[in-house]
């Protein structure tokens, strides 16, 4: 078994969360749930970490830290959005510097809902991330790893599609290929 899978490092960035998300996560690290014990380590070099946990929504400053953040991560890597902030903007996504979940600036792999998330959704969604992790690695290994695409880059001026402010991204993108295929 790879040391990647038996102890992943994972590095935590608070996008624009409310600090409930932020505390769950710290809550993993306390004796109650004790996730080092499985080697779990939360680190803040993004270069030393297996996993990226993304709490709060995004917006155009943060998407841009979000990316320097993903892109300092060595492949191969998981990214996991906790709470339904950093799963789609949650209550934020209709505010209007709020461009939505962290899908917006970053390929995410594993989607933890919860406002807030909880601790066992986290420590679900980390497990599920070692699995994706050792599919990337043997990817890697074979020859056949494609990173993920980046998302579109979204800006305030990409919400507006057709005359209509659209501030969900999927959304968007299918208002967008409608459009397309009219023309
Ligand atoms: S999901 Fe809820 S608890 Fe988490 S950052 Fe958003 S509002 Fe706060």
């Amino acid at each position: 078994m790879s040391s990647t899978i038996k102890s992943p490092w994972l590095i935590h960035y608070d996008a624009s969360s409310c600090n409930g998300c932020d505390i769950e996560v710290l809550a993993c690290l306390t004796p109650m749930y004790d996730v080092e014990r499985f080697g779990i380590i939360n680190t803040g070099n993004p270069k030393h970490a297996d996993i990226f946990l993304v709490t709060g929504s995004v917006n155009e400053r943060n998407s841009r830290v979000l990316q320097q953040i993903y892109e300092q991560m060595l492949e191969p890597k998981v990214v996991i959005a906790c709470g339904v902030c950093a799963c789609s903007g949650g209550i934020f996504k209709e505010c209007y510097n709020t461009l939505g979940g962290c899908d917006v600036a970053i390929p995410v792999d594993v989607y933890a809902p919860g406002c807030a998330v909880r601790p066992e959704a986290i420590i679900d969604a980390v497990v599920q991330g070692l699995g994706i992790l050792e599919e990337k690695r043997l990817a890697m290994q074979a020859g056949t790893f494609v990173a993920a695409p980046k998302p579109a880059k979204v800006s305030a001026a990409d919400k507006q599609v057709d005359g209509q402010t659209v501030r969900d991204n999927a959304l968007r993108q299918t208002l967008e290929k409608e459009n397309s295929n009219v023309a």
